[in-house]
């Protein structure tokens, strides 16, 4: 099959061809029809996170929104038939056994797999997984619009809901992948949403999809303007720039939530006098679990949200690496496969 690999940090994929994977016990073979470019990749190819390095499997297929059809089933799977349709998300495999586990939290499994990190992922023809992980995609939804929800539409999905109530002045700094998903979820929440990004073409996405306000962080006091109008009640940071966490902070309304979802690879600070005075909470959210993924793909077929997603073949896999890293993407970069 083709697949674009990482064999090195920091160094281009390469668009070679590696050997058909074969499904095993308890897994299916999905021929990979589309795969979201996460800003995550851009972190995974550069070795930003070193908490990550050691877990990195090399050389790896990136890519961990995925779409396809079931190719072949391997011994033992009973459920799914040769063409259904399905999604493998950020998390690959949990134990279902170790507390979190057992708590409802698998997204926060200890022993966790996770595609296109320590298992290869999507940026190719085929993969395998285990097809008690795998989510069946609602016939109504297109792959490459489906394709982004397994990362980015359930990460925030799960975030927003865990934090955000009816009628909240909810801040979303960072209008990319997860951003632009972001405000529609919480528009559908019911809270009042304020855009923020460094980018007026953004914005203006952001207001066309519910966003009541839009700020640019260029000015530098997108936070003291928020905080001056009252401040919010919920700032989500859904960029991987330091500086967006400073200003969410500043923007908080007393009481207010951080709610951390962009990672950035440098440590964030934050004053505890500044903590104290307003009784600020931080919270920060990991992708989701199973029935994150089957809810707000329901919201998806329902049309409450929709992604916005441009094309790419997989030999774009680097050039779409790189239109992330410039900020140019508007919404979500899909690479076709088959
Ligand atoms: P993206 O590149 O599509 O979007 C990031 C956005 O941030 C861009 O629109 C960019 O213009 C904007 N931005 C840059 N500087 C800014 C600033 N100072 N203030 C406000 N906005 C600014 O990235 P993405 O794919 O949406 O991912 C965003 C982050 O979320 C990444 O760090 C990624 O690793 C992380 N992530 C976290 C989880 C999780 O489970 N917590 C899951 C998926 C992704
Ligand atoms: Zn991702
Ligand atoms: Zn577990």
């Amino acid at each position: 099959m083709k697949a674009a690999i990482l064999h090195e940090f920091k160094q281009p994929l390469a668009i070679e061809r590696a050997r058909d994977p074969e499904p095993a016990d308890g897994e299916v073979l999905v021929r990979v029809e589309a795969c979201g470019v996460c800003h995550s990749d851009i972190h995974i190819a550069d070795g930003d996170w070193p908490q990550f390095a050691s877990i990195v499997k090399k050389p790896l297929i990136l890519g961990h929104e995925i779409v396809g059809r079931i190719a072949s089933l391997g011994t033992g799977v009973s459920g799914f038939r040769e063409g259904d349709r399905v999604g493998i998300p950020w998390i690959y495999w949990t134990c279902g056994e170790c507390e979190p586990c057992r708590e409802g939290n698998e997204n926060l499994c200890t022993r966790q797999k996770i595609t296109g990190v320590s298992v290869d992922g999507g940026f190719a023809e085929f993969l395998r997984a285990p097809a008690s992980h795998v989510v069946r995609v609602p016939e109504k939804l297109d792959s490459a619009e489906a394709a982004p929800l397994f990362c980015a539409g359930v990460t925030v999905f799960r975030a927003l809901r865990q934090v955000v109530s009816r009628g909240q002045r909810v801040a979303v700094s960072g209008i990319g992948g997860l951003g632009h998903l972001a405000v529609q979820i919480a528009r559908e929440l019911g809270a009042e949403v304020v855009a923020v990004d460094v980018s007026d073409e953004k914005l203006s996405t952001a207001q066309s999809l519910g966003a009541v306000a839009a700020l640019n962080a260029q000015s530098g006091d997108a936070g003291q303007r928020l905080r001056k109008q009252g401040g919010v009640h919920v700032a989500m940071v859904t960029s991987a720039s330091k500086a967006a966490y400073d200003a969410a902070f500043q923007s908080l309304r007393p009481a207010g939530t951080l709610l951390a979802v962009g990672l950035p690879a440098e440590n964030i600070c934050f004053s505890p006098l500044m903590m104290a005075a307003r009784e600020v909470r931080i919270r920060a959210s990991a992708v989701g679990t199973r029935r994150d993924l089957a809810d707000v793909l329901a919201m998806a077929e329902a049309g409450r949200i929709r992604c916005q997603v441009s094309h790419r073949e997989l030999e774009q896999a680097n050039d779409a690496l790189m239109e992330l890293r410039s900020g140019s993407v508007l919404g979500r970069l899909v690479l076709n496969l088959n």
